[in-house]
């Protein structure tokens, strides 16, 4: 830390992602990508000429990108945001409507309390039940911006949409973000909700179901009113937020919609096998409606199991919270992937 940093942020403690490993000598299921390529048709979408046109600005408007996802979606573009990545929506939707303080849970996504902490939001963390599960009553008349991962991470459970329905209805003057970063993988969408709850922001991504972490794009569905607010700040900060490029890989990917439906079948599809092969272990696993699972076992400590699969070159994502510290964060990858997984394990269980 220089002597400069504004003391306000000298106790920030920031987001610390998943490892990314340079090599490719890991079975890599600790970050939540698709084990997929994007479909062929984006595969082939950018051209020389278009690195070419690089030397022009993007269109800081994402028109073609937002009425594309509105055509798809059934919603107006006046109802989607554009981002870089849903990290930059989330980042936004904190700054913007976390005046009043926030709320979610203590278990979610890692970020929710980096952005309260960088924007001085006052938060709190209600604790999810025993087994994981979510109270929607928790979130009632909070009087606070709610923000929920559904389905969540790293749990994978999800809630039902007339759950949500209750948090908006219940905090109208408050904003409630729903994170749908996974809600391909089997969850049920709040977006219908939109129309009746100008306080209800859904934010998804093209990082998980849609194959392209790495491209950082995400968006967002809200009331009019809600996508201005969130407009105002990004041209308050770098109105070209979406490269040429990537606006382009994106236009392609909505036009690939069934190449990605598939995906998500088969990825629900290896979720299930390796569920089942799980529990013949004898792991607890919940049930996922996300591209991963989370499971423990009492034969091994969480963190030793982590360290051991990385050691046999499997890499799977553990988080040092003590409510979690049994289980295991492990993305769905390959048919492939997760038999080698499986016998990783049955070797380790087998000198435990
Ligand atoms: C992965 C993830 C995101 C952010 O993904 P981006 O790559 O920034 O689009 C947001 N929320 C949750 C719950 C996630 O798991």
């Amino acid at each position: 830390m220089s002597r400069y940093l504004n003391a306000s942020l000298q106790a920030l403690e920031a987001y610390v992602p998943g490892e990314q490993p340079r090599d490719q000598r890991y079975i890599k299921l600790n970050t939540n990508e698709s084990p997929y390529p994007p479909a062929p048709s984006v595969c082939s979408a950018i051209g020389e000429e278009d690195v070419a046109l690089l030397r022009l600005y993007s269109d800081p408007t994402g028109k073609n990108l937002k009425e594309k996802l509105a055509g798809l979606y059934g919603v107006k573009p006046e109802n989607v945001f554009l981002s870089n990545g849903s990290d930059e929506v989330l980042n936004f939707a904190f700054l913007a409507f976390g005046g009043k303080g926030a709320v979610f849970p203590d278990i979610s996504y890692g970020f929710y309390s980096v952005f309260a902490d960088l924007y001085g939001i006052d938060y709190t963390q209600i604790p999810l039940k025993e087994d994981f599960s979510l109270d929607y009553r928790d979130y009632c008349g909070q009087g606070k911006l709610v923000v929920i991962a559904n389905p969540n991470a790293p749990t994978g459970l999800s809630i039902p949409v007339d759950a949500v329905e209750k948090m908006a209805a219940s905090n109208p003057d408050n904003v409630v973000i729903i994170d749908e970063a996974y809600v391909d993988f089997g969850g049920e969408t709040a977006l219908p909700l939109i129309e009746k709850y100008d306080n209800l922001l859904v934010t998804r991504t093209f990082s998980k179901s849609r194959c392209l972490a790495g491209g950082r794009l995400g968006y967002a569905f809200g009331a009019p009113a809600l996508i201005a607010d969130l407009e105002k700040i990004k041209y308050s900060t770098n109105p070209y937020n979406l490269d040429r490029l990537t606006l382009q890989l994106g236009e392609a990917t909505v036009d690939a919609e069934d190449y990605y439906r598939q995906m998500c079948v088969r990825i629900q599809e290896t979720r299930a096998w390796t569920r089942d092969r799980l529990e013949q272990l004898g792991f607890q696993v919940l049930p996922s409606r996300t591209n991963f699972l989370f499971a423990r076992t009492d034969r091994v400590d969480g963190g030793e199991l982590y360290r051991m699969l990385k050691e046999r070159g499997i890499l799977v994502r553990h988080f040092a919270n003590p409510r979690i510290c049994q289980f295991n964060r492990i993305t769905i990858g390959t048919p492939e992937d997760m038999a080698t997984l499986i016998g990783v394990l049955k070797d380790i269980l087998g000198g435990c």
